[in-house]
């Protein structure tokens, strides 16, 4: 799915869409210059003067990160700066520091030594953790370890700041130098390896400059001075591209900018179809951090907070009023919008490999998972219910339970549920009594009882990732088999036309917080089957507001009664393209 095609006089590579936009200009290699450890022994006399050197060195790289986050905090705003806290608590890192003495003080060899032998380790070890999230600690490690290390050496900082008016490649950037990047000098950065979560993306994406990444050795195959134009929309990037090419190039740009604006337009219109029906969209979050960013989409609150991330990637899980105080945050900051907090959907995937909950399973994604994980771990369960609870007095909190499978499950999870308000009330905590609580239909059994879960629940919401992913055996994780995940199956739409169905019959709503609901080809079928509001990613809240704004409900209704009429996949996902293309691409043009 990489690698090299050429086609005419470009050369073609394909990467990772990681920030929007299209850039032209020159090649700036950057290659970061390895640094020269010096490997000498010093004397039992050195070693205070050694202490003091290192004290220093992360005084001075405590200070250059502290001004680099003031100056991202005042450019990019507070959210993007917090990516420094990280960096602030690697060199306040008790253990890194005093496992570096230890060594200089047990081999005898000098601090640079020693600190780049430590730093060297955890790298090594966080880089091998099998989690995205865990292994961009790597990086932030690694980042502030070269701080530390020229700071010791007395090296002035070779930031990516000199480069200027190009594009930059290289093989991996970190996010610090990412933030010294000015914009309107650096046109795109395009790496070898990288991720579209990584935080040096994440820092592309704020200051706008296109970026693609994982374009394996790109940064080999390129000479500085080749021209290079990147396309961040679809993770192109084409080395001395042709007349033709950059006419086309031009062309599609301007287009996808227009079409950007006009649907940027309207989101913070209300979100009601041309007939006069509420949509409410909301956002999918992960966590508080993405709080103020969702403030800006237009979304109407929160229709999944997936708790588990507050749960990973910590040595130990939050305590309750950790949790109270995130659960708190969230409800007050989108009152009188609803948050709709998930609780925790720990395993598959999402695991911590060192936790000591974690197991080795043959089948994660059928596995010790979610709620299942949650009726046997019931204090861990409990603490977050009780955290629910209390928070829900502070704004319109609602809470669901994830991977259901029937009614035996939510009707335990229920009777949790009714001791701790039961404990909360004996012990005169104000808690919202009437909090809705819903169920996550996700797993094809609970779309089969749905009749019975909606007699049990206040709500429904629809987890199309795994709903399809149970449905149709495709694995999500699989590129082997990706092709074969079709959110346009018939049989994806006939069962959530079931759930839909159910609901409805006894008067509970549905929400869809997949990544079905988000994708502006797939909601108009949705909401043709009658689901009543969505969650989405924050990026897609703007084009599914301009769609709902655009088409009546009758509309979508026709259009799902001429789906259900085609039983094949892929001709519904050409009905469903057409009508988005005149309702979206088309309109107002
Ligand atoms: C889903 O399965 O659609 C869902 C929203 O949950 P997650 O993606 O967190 O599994
Ligand atoms: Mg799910």
């Amino acid at each position: 799915m990489f690698g090299m095609e050429p086609l005419g006089q470009d050369l073609i590579v394909k990467g990772i869409p990681a920030s929007g936009g299209v850039a032209l200009g020159q090649a700036a290699l950057f290659v970061q210059r390895e640094l020269e450890i010096p490997e000498s022994k010093i004397e039992e006399k050195d070693i205070t003067a050694e202490i003091e050197r290192f004290e220093r060195a992360l005084l001075d790289t405590r200070y250059q990160i502290t001004k680099i986050r003031g100056e991202v905090a005042q450019k990019l705003g507070e959210d993007e700066a917090r990516i420094f806290d990280a960096h602030l608590l690697v060199i306040e890192d008790k253990a890194l520091i005093d496992e570096t003495i230890r060594d200089m003080e047990k081999t005898m060899f000098n601090i640079v030594y020693c600190f780049y032998t430590v730093s060297n380790r955890y790298i090594d070890a966080f880089s091998r953790i099998d989690d995205e999230y865990l292994r961009e600690r790597a990086t932030d490690i690694r980042d502030v370890s070269r701080r530390v290390l020229h700071n010791l050496m007395g090296i002035d900082s070779h930031g990516a700041r000199t480069l200027e008016g190009g594009i930059l490649v290289c093989h991996d950037i970190t996010p610090s130098e990412t933030a010294s990047l000015e914009k309107g000098k650096v046109r795109a950065i395009v790496t070898d390896v990288g991720s579209r979560t990584s935080h040096a993306v994440i820092m592309a994406r704020s200051i706008q400059v296109p970026a693609v990444v994982g374009l394996r050795d790109f940064s080999k195959r390129v000479r500085s001075g080749d021209t290079v134009l990147v396309d961040g929309y679809d993770g192109v990037v084409i080395i001395n591209p042709s007349e033709t090419t950059l006419y086309r190039y031009g062309q599609i740009q301007k287009q996808k900018k227009t079409l950007e604006d006009r649907i940027l337009s309207v989101r913070m219109l209300p979100s009601c179809t041309r007939s006069g029906d509420d949509i409410p969209i909301r956002a999918n979050i992960e966590g508080i951090e993405h709080i103020d960013q969702v403030r800006t989409t237009g979304a109407e609150g929160v229709g999944l907070f997936r708790t588990e991330y507050l749960f990973m990637s910590h040595p130990r899980f939050p305590s309750e009023e950790e949790q109270f105080q995130a659960y708190r945050r969230a409800a007050e900051s989108f009152a009188p919008h609803p948050v709709v907090i998930r609780t925790i959907d720990f395993g598959a995937d999402k695991v911590d490999r060192h936790s000591r909950y974690y197991n080795e399973e043959a089948n994660p994604f059928l596995g010790f998972r979610a709620i299942r994980f949650c009726l046997e771990f019931t204090e861990v369960f409990k603490d977050q219910i009780r955290a629910i609870l209390r928070a829900s007095h502070y704004g319109r909190l609602k809470m669901m339970y994830p991977m259901i499978s029937g009614r035996d499950e939510l009707m335990r999870a229920n009777a949790l549920v009714d001791e701790v308000k039961e404990e909360l009330t004996r012990a005169g905590i104000p808690f919202d009594a009437e909090i809705p609580i819903g169920t996550m239909i996700e797993v094809p059994s609970a779309a089969l009882c749905a009749d019975a879960l909606a007699q049990e629940c206040d709500f429904f919401s629809i987890g199309t990732n795994d709903l399809i992913q149970y449905l149709l055996a495709i694995d999500r994780l699989n590129d082997r088999i990706a092709h074969l995940y079709e959110p346009s199956h018939p049989a994806v739409l006939r069962t959530i036309k079931m759930i839909v169905d159910a609901a409805h019959r006894h008067n509970i709503s549905v929400s869809v917080c997949g990544e079905m609901a988000g994708d502006p080809v797939y909601l108009p079928l949705l909401l043709g089957l009658g689901v009543n509001e969505i969650s989405v990613v924050p990026s897609a809240v703007a084009v599914s507001k301009y769609l709902i704004r655009n088409v009546s409900l009758n509309q979508m209704v026709e259009l799902t009664a001429r789906a259900f009429e085609i039983d094949d996949a892929k001709k519904i996902l050409t009905l469903a393209e057409g009508f988005y293309r005149e309702h979206v691409l088309e309109q107002g043009l």
